[in-house]
């Protein structure tokens, strides 16, 4: 620990500001006073590990990841407890992606522990911006990487930032919403960046969230991209389904990402009766399935929702679609409150998921 340098901000928020923002922060629109920020450089390694203000970035306009997008990020959280004590959720696995998609954006590959002493001592130094745990608050955490060489030729930059900054995240109200099936859009194909965290995704994921909204449906639950016949994830969540002889079905890895909440959950499976499975799931499975009634709950699942009842679907091939009674399912909220109580430490901890800043 104290590995990062503290270079305090000359011009931090007072306690009277922090209070009225942690009164009702939304998501995104406050940040902590600090952020870690570290320097990659070829020949040199990683160096200047250092928490400063939070403050604008200056880059040359020739800085690579401006014009091909070499940038990765995590998302994860910290929860604060009724005892006021600070915990991680499974941070090593956001550690691990992070070197995993580094590598498959030839990125220079940041050291699990050098990304988890980042994530430590910043929230540690910004413990006061860790709202209450009370309806679901917590401290949105955001490392990620970008190349900042100059350079316009197309190849790996030789030099990248290493940054992690945090906003507070307010009340949650989880809504059940209907997923839009696509055959317009992939978000991944074989041998693509599916299985890695890179903004790239994100920005190619707009238009088919735009053409979600406007079919009435919150997510688009994405196709393969060969023969859009297989189920692979939502935009930001991956996807489960529940079934009748008790089975928790959810595609297998490989172009999609793999999810921290997606391993959580089918871990505890078991613990409410149902045992968990990782395979292709097509779609037409997945329609005979809610036809017949053999699926009897559908959800997403990811760092920010935990869990996000899907009660439909809408698709040029089937129009509109009901999941059951079109309500979120008994084991979608069983398991839902399971994984928040592990969270906020109101449940035995039996897998060793939390970790205390
Ligand atoms: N799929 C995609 C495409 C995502 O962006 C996310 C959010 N990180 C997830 C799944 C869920 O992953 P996690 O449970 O680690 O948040």
């Amino acid at each position: 620990m104290g590995q990062f340098v503290l270079n305090r901000s000359q011009n931090p928020t007072s306690e009277a500001e922090r209070n009225a923002a942690l009164a009702d922060p939304g998501f995104g629109r406050f940040y902590t006073d600090h952020m870690a920020v570290m320097n990659y450089t070829e020949g040199q390694g990683w160096h200047d590990p250092r928490l400063i203000a939070t403050e604008d970035f200056s880059l040359h306009p020739a800085a690579a990841v401006l014009h091909y997008g070499q940038e990765i990020f995590e998302g994860l959280k910290a929860y604060r407890r009724e005892d006021d004590s600070i915990w991680l959720f499974r941070p090593e696995r956001n550690a691990r992606r992070f070197m995993g998609s580094a590598e498959r954006l030839e990125m220079a590959v940041l050291p699990e522990e050098t990304f988890l002493n980042a994530v430590t001592e910043l929230v540690e130094l910004e413990q006061n911006w860790v709202p209450e745990g009370v309806n679901e608050q917590s401290l949105y955490i955001r490392p990620y990487m970008i190349a900042d060489e100059p350079y316009l030729g197309v190849r790996e930059a030789h030099r990248y930032i290493f940054a992690v900054i945090a906003t507070p995240a307010g009340a949650y109200y989880p809504e059940p919403v209907k997923l839009w099936i696509t055959p317009n859009f992939t978000r991944a194909a074989k041998g693509g960046t599916g299985a890695a965290k890179c903004g790239g995704n994100y920005a190619a994921s707009l238009a088919a969230a735009n053409e979600a909204a406007k079919h009435g449906c919150g997510q688009v639950l994405y196709t393969d991209g060969a023969e859009h016949k297989w189920l692979e994830e939502c935009g930001t969540m991956n996807f489960m389904l529940v079934t009748a002889d008790g089975q928790l079905v959810t595609p297998a890895l490989g172009s999609i990402l793999d999810g921290v909440t997606r391993n959580s959950i089918l871990a505890l499976a078991t613990d409410h009766g149902l045992k968990p499975v990782e395979r292709p799931v097509s779609i037409d499975e997945m329609w005979e399935g809610l036809d017949s009634g053999h699926i009897t709950e559908t959800f997403a699942c990811g760092t920010a929702a935990v869990i996000t009842p899907i009660v439909g679907f809408n698709s040029p091939d089937r129009g509109e679609e009901a999941v059951g009674d079109g309500t979120p399912g008994v084991k979608t909220r069983e398991i839902r409150e399971h994984l928040l109580e592990i969270q906020y430490g109101r449940a035995e901890d039996k897998h060793g998921w939390m970790r205390r800043v």
